[in-house]
């Protein structure tokens, strides 16, 4: 086909392809969302509608874009890891980076109301920058998200503490801040506990220590309509149940309803999860099969179900939440599919 006389013009698009076999971090930022959760009226410190509606959007990104193995949203930002290998939009930065923020945009304005349910739409539209980091090993990528953690746990402590001397002590803003100034975490421990009767560590998990967006496996029980994640701590027969398990929230591909937050539920009262059915117990063209220590064989009674993307609100500090599920997150390939 002729050329036009104007098609010289592409030329100057410039290649801002990433760096191949590292990996890809996209963060996603709410840019004002001081003034938006002002405007909105969010509670303090913590809104748990607006953290559940972040999760929604995160998760959605995550059903679009298969090569994302892992996410981690506190306040009004989230994290994307993709796959090491992955060829999205044959790694163009700024087809990766404006899809994931276009993406978790719209769908934080689509579900806006499954969560803030005064039928009113939001008053002016929210914002999200993104960007693009390039991390060349696992120590980085662990590091990372370590790094976030930290931060989601300093600032909720820090909230924590100022709301309740404005809030419930009665002390101005700006006597709270100059309280607060110089104390140390174990200081406002004692504080919230000895003034306010607030025992920190019992506050939900969802505050303090964010939200991470994994695939994993799904458990579902032969005799009843009861599922559950494959999470190491919560497999059948685990001794060592943590407490933030009880904590999670699942949700499976089809994306059909609001996560529920709430502070003690159990397993066995979860909504339970929409799914297509598919088992890939046995299949050893599945993706994730065999992954990690050894092939996974779903314990007596229960079934394995393909992978479905899991919100929890656990540690990823240090090597527990590595261990088993690291292999996967930072496979240098993906599984490649064999057989027929
Ligand atoms: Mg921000």
């Amino acid at each position: 086909m002729a050329k036009s006389k104007y098609e010289y013009v592409k030329e100057f698009e410039t290649d801002d392809k990433l760096l191949r076999n590292v990996f890809i971090l996209v963060r996603v930022d709410g840019k004002g969302f001081h003034k938006f959760s002002a405007a909105h009226q969010f509670n303090k410190p913590n809104d748990v509608r607006a953290l559940n509606l972040m999760n929604h959007a995160a998760r959605s990104v995550m059903h679009e874009l298969d090569d994302i193995v892992l996410a981690f949203g506190e306040s009004d930002e989230y994290s994307f890891l993709f796959r090491r290998s992955t060829d999205l939009y044959q790694r163009r930065e700024s087809k990766i980076v404006s899809t994931v923020v276009s993406l978790f945009t719209s769908a934080y304005v689509y579900y806006w109301n499954d969560y803030f349910t005064d039928s009113r739409r939001p008053l002016y539209p929210p914002v999200f920058d993104g960007r693009a980091v390039l991390y060349p090993s696992e120590v980085e990528v662990k590091d990372y998200f370590a790094w976030r953690q930290a931060d989601t746990h300093i600032n909720n402590l820090f909230n924590t503490s100022f709301w309740a001397l404005v809030e419930k002590g009665g002390m101005t803003p700006k006597a709270a801040e100059v309280k607060l100034s110089g104390t140390d975490s174990k200081d406002k421990n004692e504080m919230l506990f000895t003034e306010f009767n607030t025992n920190y560590s019992k506050l939900p998990a969802i505050f303090r220590k964010g939200s991470v967006l994994l695939r994993e496996h799904i458990l579902k029980s032969l005799d009843k309509d009861h599922i559950i994640p494959t999470l190491p701590e919560t497999l059948p027969g685990s001794t060592s149940a943590d407490a933030s398990v009880a904590e999670s929230t699942m949700d499976t591909e089809e994306d059909t309803a609001t996560p529920s937050i709430s502070e003690t539920p159990s397993i066995d009262n979860k909504r339970p999860l929409e799914s297509d059915g598919a088992t890939d117990e046995g299949d050893p063209t599945s993706e994730g099969a065999g992954e990690s220590s050894g092939e996974f064989q779903a314990p007596p009674g229960f079934k394995r179900m393909k992978k479905g993307v899991v919100i929890d609100h656990i540690d990823i500090i240090g090597p527990k939440f590595w261990s088993g599920r690291g292999a996967y997150i930072l496979a240098p390939e993906k599984r490649k599919k064999t057989g027929p």
